[in-house]
């Protein structure tokens, strides 16, 4: 399969080249440039399946022209190796869990996919001496430094706002040591973006070594998360709930929602899709003018939806882009809400006290705009529990009034050693630092 940019500037690119380079020299997203249909019976049979065989299908149909069949279904299933169950939570609204993985975010998907596909990449495709970089806000960091902890040939650069993420998303990414360092940037999230956007745009650095962002602009994360929509779907389709389906996606930087529009292209029958937003609601804006307004990002309780210019936003814009309106054909498949920090405390309030359901911040959002979307008799509202509320514990216990039990797994990361180097937010110093590495 070969790649193209969305700002059709740059030459198409193998899946090992667009995914080492992260983005395309015109700065454009790479996309699949064939997205094959997948045949009817196909999602048909996959009621009786598991996560990893579906999983396997979907990896064939997109990866499989580059990577041996095996080894493809070996990635797969090592990535795979934990479930993302749907559960009834009311009437027709079902919740997606996808926090089962080892950092509880739905990112642990992509990202052990990436750092799995680059290891195969760098044992066998002569690949050598990758550095990762990645900005994170909190999951993102965690996903990534997990995902690719122990892989040879490959470096990972955590840059992180200092006194700005929560102590558990910290311990995440800072306890770790071997092949991952975390950096602490004395600035907000938006500074750490530009220190990382900086990079790849720095010819020194560039010439010193290789470097690719492991956050959802990269093909290799944003893709493999298609896996779990064809999974929920069959989960439902088992229980006779499938067939008028509107999926919910808490959104920030709308790797997620693209990866279930990619899942639709493939033939998944998904009637509508929902775009939950936090305060931060460029996406809502454009749908409700036609209009797409970047703005700063405002900072909520559901922080890793934080984005005020999804990078995103160029793939939908992309695949709708073959129909001859392309702004009404968004607004027919893909609704719209946001919600304000008061509104997710009350969401989060009554979902516990009526259902007994701990929604995290996130969730909450993906919820609400379900229950907003007036759903008729016949349709089914799913949304994407994106993290495990522990993650977000403080936070929880506060607005529930809860003691909620952190898992075993996160446990594990507090108790580790804090290592990090404080970096200033000046260019000039995060060059100097990254230049001083072999
Ligand atoms: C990253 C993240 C999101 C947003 O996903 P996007 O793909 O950036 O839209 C939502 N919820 C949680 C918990 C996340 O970590």
């Amino acid at each position: 399969m070969k790649y193209y940019s969305t700002n059709r500037q740059a030459p198409l690119a193998s899946l090992k080249r667009s995914v080492i380079k992260g983005l395309a020299g015109d700065k454009g997203l790479y996309m699949p440039e064939n997205i094959d249909l997948m045949k009817d019976f196909v999602v048909g049979e996959m009621k009786d399946m598991t996560f990893q065989e579906i999983g396997c299908i979907i990896a064939q149909a997109l990866f499989g022209d580059d990577v041996h069949v095996d080894t493809l279904d070996q990635i797969v299933k090592d990535t795979l190796s934990f479930d993302t169950p749907v559960v009834p939570l009311h009437d027709n609204i079902y919740s997606l869990e996808l926090f089962h993985g080892p950092t509880l975010a739905f990112k642990d998907v992509g990202a052990r996919f990436m750092a799995r596909l680059l290891d195969y990449f760098i044992k066998n495709e002569g690949v050598k001496d990758v550095n990762v970089l990645v900005a994170t806000s909190g999951d993102t960091g965690s996903a990534v430094a997990n995902g690719f902890l122990g892989v040879d040939g490959i470096k990972v650069y955590v840059l992180y706002p200092k006194g700005k993420v929560s102590a558990i998303q910290e311990s995440q990414f800072t306890t770790l040591g071997q092949n991952i360092t975390a950096l602490e940037i004395n600035g907000t999230f938006d500074d750490c973006q530009t220190l990382v956007k900086g990079a790849f745009m720095d010819e020194d650095l560039n010439e010193h070594s290789k470097l690719t962002s492991a956050n959802s602009i990269n093909v290799a994360r944003f893709l493999p998360q298609s896996f779990y929509y064809f999974y929920a779907y069959a989960q439902l389709d088992k229980a006779g709930k499938a067939d008028e389906l509107v999926v919910s996606v808490p959104s920030g930087n709308f790797g997620n929602l693209s990866a279930g529009l990619i899942a639709y292209w493939m033939g998944l029958p998904i009637k509508r899709f929902i775009a939950a937003n936090n305060s931060n609601d460029v996406f809502l804006t454009y749908l409700k003018t036609g209009i797409y307004n970047p703005q700063p990002t405002v900072a909520t309780l559901a922080n890793a939806m934080d984005v005020g210019d999804p990078s995103n936003f160029a793939r939908i814009m992309d695949l709708f882009s073959i129909y001859p309106n392309p702004y009404a054909a968004i607004k027919k498949r893909i609704t719209g809400y946001h919600y304000t920090d008061e509104d997710i405390a009350d969401i989060m309030r009554l979902v516990y006290k009526q259902y007994g359901y701990v929604l995290d911040p996130h969730g909450a959002c993906g919820y609400q705009a379900l229950i907003d979307d007036k759903l008729s008799d016949k349709e089914t509202g799913l949304f994407l529990e994106t993290a495990h509320p522990a993650k977000f514990k403080s936070t929880v216990d506060e607005i529930l009034g809860t003691d909620i039990e952190i898992p075993a797994k996160l446990r594990a990361f507090m108790q580790g050693e804090k290592r990090s180097v404080p970096l200033g937010k000046d260019f000039a110093g995060f060059k100097k630092f990254l230049l001083s590495q072999s």
